[in-house]
């Protein structure tokens, strides 16, 4: 067995899948399916300092991604698929502003700024695993329905990997600065009639009859790398 599968999370189900299909659903039950490891067979560091130790290598572009800094907790994948550029370097900052409105003492709440990311929100942290999965799995195009900030993470990860990438949007209700960045990195758009939800089941049929990786949150690998932002 490999080092990492994907699960079904329906207790009744349980059905395992290798890491090297592009699955969203499970094709037994339709539920999501979630990521396992088999933590007897990886090596973690023994502390959480190692990885924060890495820092002094980030040179090494693995070691200064804030996602893949921590890659033996998300090792889905052979290094060589793991594409970054340059995400999750966003640190915890103390605000004491903020601490006095919530009834707070200085020096106790702390933020973690996700705008700081390269395409500008936390759904880089997520969608460099999703495309350092795609190419594992062998993709060349890329999807998802969105209104903002996924679309244009989407479109930067899948330029900088030379990937096609189209974003379905329904009508109205779209966040055009967010949509101007998904084609300034070459996305193709295609408005649907209908809302996010009608988008949404939109997508999934063209993903699964055209081939066609699909980066919504349904896929377990992208939120594998979202977990990072912890
Ligand atoms: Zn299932």
């Amino acid at each position: 067995m490999s080092l990492a599968c994907q699960k079904c999370i329906n207790p009744d189900c349980g059905a395992e899948f290798e890491c090297s299909q592009a699955l969203y659903k499970c094709p037994r039950c339709g539920e999501l399916l979630d990521i396992i490891y088999d933590w007897d067979r990886i090596p973690v560091p023994k502390k959480l300092a190692d990885f924060a130790g890495r820092w002094a290598s980030r040179d090494n572009r693995l070691d200064f991604s804030g996602v893949w800094r921590f890659r033996e907790l998300l090792d889905f994948c052979g290094d060589e698929f793991k594409v970054s550029i340059g995400e999750g370097q966003t640190i915890l900052e103390q605000n004491d502003d903020l601490a006095g409105q919530l009834g707070m003492k200085p020096g106790r709440l702390f933020l973690q700024y996700e705008g700081l990311n390269p395409s500008g929100s936390f759904k880089d942290n997520g969608m460099t695993a999703a495309f350092s999965h795609a190419g594992f799995v062998g993709a060349k195009s890329s999807a998802c329905a969105s209104t903002g900030n996924t679309s244009a993470s989407m479109a930067m990860y899948a330029h900088s990997c030379g990937m096609k990438c189209t974003v379905f949007i329904g009508s109205g209700r779209i966040a055009f600065g967010k949509l101007s960045q998904a084609m300034d990195f070459g996305g193709r758009t295609i408005q649907i009639m209908g809302d996010f939800d009608d988008c949404m089941r939109q997508v999934q049929d063209v993903c699964s009859q055209l081939n066609i990786y699909l980066v919504n949150s349904l896929n377990p690998l992208r939120r594998e790398g979202q977990h990072t932002v912890m």
